[in-house]
């Protein structure tokens, strides 16, 4: 019933590249940089002009296109996606670019966000005699670009986008045109570039630079972008609202050497860790961060209180998902495979550990106990941004309320569960500053995982936001 209220999630990354000799190859490394974006499946789809061809499969980047014949994906157009897949929906059906067939050609999808509607949409559908192969949303878009009831294909794309709600960026592929789409309120990253003579298309900016290709400007929220064989053109297929970017890219999600609406990511998180050391400082001795997503916000703590930042904590890099986790009897005696804590740095000490969120709070927890038994005299933990109490409906994986440690414990609780000498959060206020650059236009983010307030609303939401079901 979760799933079906809250959409299937798509906390995922999406790639299209227009214009070059080896777009499917292009498109591999740009997938490469969005990894972090999804690790359960991934996939390409070309076009040589005439026929869209795929290579798609589960599991990461590298081992999706290990055994791939790039000489066989021809084109100089292709787009590609990576999948995190939530919801048990993790199957190759649901693996993305999806790829529709049809006698009057074929149409590609690569889609990050949740629609909302989805299942309304499906239902509807359903009803009107299209039988639907996946449960993915994207599909959905598919069937209603296809039922649309004008000739022309661009008009068919609007009147299909304009029947969404929710969160999405969107790179379709047909034989002779590419197609980029983003929600009225820009809620999910996509940006557009230059490379040679073509066009890039990505979720995240850090995929530029992989492929050496120069960043134009991001997609404009209601902003239809058409590629073809005369170049660029762009259209607005729905009113904009003022934009929401979704503030935990900045937080947690995206990379820190990307650029979200004109601000680094880096930067915005060493900024939240500059706030938060105003906003709640203690006496200690050392100040370390998570790896990786916590450092930049460690560093900017360290910098605003003088408290020496060090790698207090280590990560092995090398554990994936599909890696096998030690058994419960050899966990209890110490085998640690994710983080381990630098004993010469935390010994003794009075540790400040910066983490950039807490949801169900078993990492803080975990963490805390690491550090201490690893001798650190006290351990005061610090949040770089506001306490997530409301699940998200806009494509990231954030639980239930319920599951949500915050929305049930107060500040005080959390730190006694989680074992900590202090636990405190950095302020709406704050995590404003540190994104929204006052000399920059049209800097709104999305703050309903914090504040309740969602900027995006599906009939029935309300009633179902406090419930699990
Ligand atoms: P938890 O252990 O459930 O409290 O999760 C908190 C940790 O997960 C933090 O260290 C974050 O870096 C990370 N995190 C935050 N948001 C997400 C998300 N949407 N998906 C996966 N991990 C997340
Ligand atoms: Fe991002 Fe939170 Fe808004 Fe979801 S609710 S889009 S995670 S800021």
């Amino acid at each position: 019933m979760l799933a079906e209220i809250k959409g299937i999630n798509e906390e995922c990354g999406v790639f299209g590249i227009w214009g070059h000799e080896k777009a499917a190859e292009i498109t591999y490394y740009g997938l490469h940089a969005l990894q972090h974006r999804g690790q359960d499946g991934a996939g390409v789809v070309t076009s040589d002009g005439e026929k869209l061809k795929v290579h798609k499969g589960l599991g990461l980047v590298n081992d999706v296109f290990k055994h791939a014949k790039f000489d066989e994906l021809q084109g100089r157009t292709a787009i590609g996606h990576v999948r995190y897949g939530t919801q048990g929906d993790g199957g190759f059906d649901n693996v993305q670019p999806l790829l529709f067939r049809s006698q009057t050609g074929s149409l590609a999808i690569a889609h990050n966000g949740n629609i909302m509607n989805g299942h309304k949409l499906r239902g509807q559908l359903e009803d009107q005699g299209s039988i639907l192969q996946t449960t993915s949303d994207t599909e959905v878009l598919a069937h209603l670009i296809k039922r649309s009831l004008s000739d022309d294909f661009e008009e068919s794309i609007i009147s299909a986008l304009r029947s969404l709600v929710g969160a999405y960026s969107f790179v379709i592929l047909k034989e002779d045109a590419m197609y980029i789409a983003a929600d009225p309120r820009g809620l999910r990253p996509l940006s557009i570039g230059r490379l040679g003579d073509g066009y890039v298309a990505a979720s995240e900016t850090c995929a530029f630079d992989l492929v050496g290709a120069k960043f134009e400007r991001d997609v404009e929220p209601g902003e239809l972008i058409i590629i073809d064989k005369d170049g660029l053109r762009s259209k607005s297929f729905q009113e904009r609202e003022s934009r929401t970017m979704c503030a935990m890219e900045y937080v947690y999600l995206s990379r820190p050497d990307s650029d979200i609406n004109n601000v680094n990511v880096h930067a915005s998180r060493k900024k939240m860790g500059v706030e938060l050391a105003k906003e709640a400082s203690v006496e200690a001795d050392v100040v370390t961060g998570v790896p990786d997503s916590s450092i930049s916000a460690a560093i900017g703590y360290a910098e605003e209180t003088g408290i020496p930042y060090e790698i207090g904590i280590i990560k092995n890099r090398y554990v994936g998902r599909t890696f096998i986790q030690p058994s419960q009897e050899l966990r209890e005696q110490g085998v640690k495979m994710k983080l381990s804590p630098v004993r010469g740095i935390v010994e003794g000490k009075r540790v400040i550990m910066i983490d950039d969120s807490i949801v169900r709070g078993t990492t803080s927890r975990r963490i805390v106990r690491m550090l201490k038994e690893a001798g650190a005299k006290e351990v005061h933990v610090r949040i770089a941004s506001p306490s997530l109490q409301h699940p998200c409906y806009y494509g990231i994986d954030m639980s239930t309320r319920d599951e949500l440690i915050a929305a049930n414990n107060t500040i005080d609780e959390i730190a006694e569960i989680i074992g900590a000498d202090s636990l405190a959060y950095l302020s709406e206020e704050g995590l404003e500053r540190a994104i929204i650059r006052e000399d920059k236009d049209d800097q709104g983010i999305c703050k309903a995982c914090f504040t309740g307030n969602y900027p995006v609303k599906e009939k029935g939401q309300k009633e179902i936001e406090y419930t699990r079901l």
